[in-house]
């Protein structure tokens, strides 16, 4: 596991170097070839990731929470979870909030011509039809959402087996025994893709910073150092706070055990691909038990998203003031509250923030081309706020493990 900590950041630094060299020559001779050599192996890094996903979801949670017991620890470990994600989800947006009415980007700039955004627009949905359309997403028949990636009714699906494996008792225990076997042989997977990652995080990182434009980047750098600034203060100074209050890992064991899942999810953009990373950091370098990480990280990727949350107050609060809105109060309110359900609305895949951001927009009354305007820098955003989501998930799942005293 040190060897393969140490590559994915080796893997990471070339990346980004050859990102450059190929945004400074895209004349050189090699440009071509070596941008689709990255583009494939990125891709590889990726479809492997999403082949283990949902198998690993699936047996994950079953043997986390069989493995729970039906007793009062079991069900800490479900309220401390619940109220860690959505505290954290809260302070998030409050932090956003507080700054962005603080430094207000956007007042006073002219945006010569708002892009068109019939795509986007095609997609909103409103806030009624949102909710009802998660609630309801909530069941689903199984194997459905097995083959096709469904990661919210799978994991309802997966905790509704792992409870009855437990009130089953003796009757349970040979189907217990089997998802146990089956979790050991995703893990081995894992391990596999793993040895992988630096490739695919080189690749990655470098069709990434190439494909960056330093145009649009200086029009809406304020915007984008604002959202990166309340990002660290996130991330830096608020999670790494409450784990050490909780646990007393300090900041610098946190970041550097967790680098492998950090450094995945800065490149994928996706919690939910990140997880088999996520998962075998928690085991491997904290030694979180099975029946915390296995609940609290699958559900963390898919609910819990405190980096999500936080852009979509920023971006909401930033597209009023180019438009010349005042959001009062009793707006901001509101604001606070649709973006945390967007935020755990959004899947942890990339730019999911982005499709729940035109229901943010929509029930304030703010344009919904402006959506135009954000997506082109959504890539590069993405990368920050989906590494905050993993490490909200992570921190999670060692404060729960402590409070729950498991
Ligand atoms: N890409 C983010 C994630 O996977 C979600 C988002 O904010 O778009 O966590």
């Amino acid at each position: 596991m040190n060897n393969i900590n140490r590559n994915i950041l080796i893997g990471a630094l070339m990346g980004v170097a050859l990102g450059f060299i190929l945004k400074i020559y895209p004349n050189w001779l090699l440009y071509e070839p070596l941008l689709e050599l990255c583009n494939l192996l990125g891709q590889l890094f990726i479809k492997s990731l999403k082949m283990i996903l949902v198998p690993l979801v699936f047996f994950s949670i079953i043997v986390g929470v069989s493995n729970l017991g039906g007793n009062k620890k079991s069900s800490n470990v479900w309220k401390f979870t619940l109220i860690y994600f959505f505290s954290t989800m809260a302070i998030a947006i409050c932090i956003a909030l507080l700054v962005m009415n603080l430094v207000n980007p956007g007042v006073g700039m002219i945006i010569e011509s708002w892009p068109s955004t019939p795509e986007v627009i095609k997609n909103t949905m409103s806030l009624k039809d949102f909710l009802s359309q998660f609630i309801l997403g909530l069941f689903a028949n199984p194997f459905q959402s097995l083959s096709s990636g469904n990661i919210l009714p799978l994991i309802i699906f997966s905790i509704l087996i792992g409870v009855s494996l437990n009130s089953l008792g003796q009757k349970g225990l040979a189907a217990k025994k089997v998802f146990d076997s089956l979790y050991e042989v995703m893990l081995k997977i894992v391990h596999w893709i793993m040895v992988f990652a630096p490739v695919g995080i080189f690749a990655l990182l470098s069709t990434m910073i190439e494909s960056q434009s330093a145009e649009l980047f200086s029009q809406l750098s304020i915007f984008v150092f604002t959202v990166i600034g309340i990002i660290f203060i996130h991330g830096i100074i608020v999670i790494p706070s409450l784990l050490y209050f909780f646990t007393k890992i300090t900041p610098l064991q946190l970041w550097k055990n967790g680098k492998p899942a950090f450094i995945s999810a800065f490149a994928t953009s996706s919690s939910a691909a990140t997880l088999p990373l996520t998962l075998s950091v928690a085991n491997d370098n904290f030694k979180v038990p099975k029946s915390v990480s296995n609940f609290v990280l699958p559900l963390g990727a898919t609910i819990n998203m405190d980096g999500t949350a936080l852009y979509e107050a920023a971006a909401a609060l930033f597209i009023a003031n180019l438009v010349g809105i005042d959001l009062a109060l009793s707006q901001q309110l509101i604001l606070f509250f649709i973006a945390m359900v967007a935020s755990i609305g959004a899947p942890g895949i990339p730019s999911a923030g982005m499709v729940t951001m035109a229901m943010v927009l929509q029930v304030l009354g703010l344009p919904l081309e402006a959506l135009a305007l954000l997506l082109p820098m959504d890539r590069l955003l993405d990368t920050f706020r989906t590494t905050i989501n993993v490490e909200g998930d992570l921190t999670g799942a060692l404060i729960v493990q402590k409070i729950s005293k498991l």
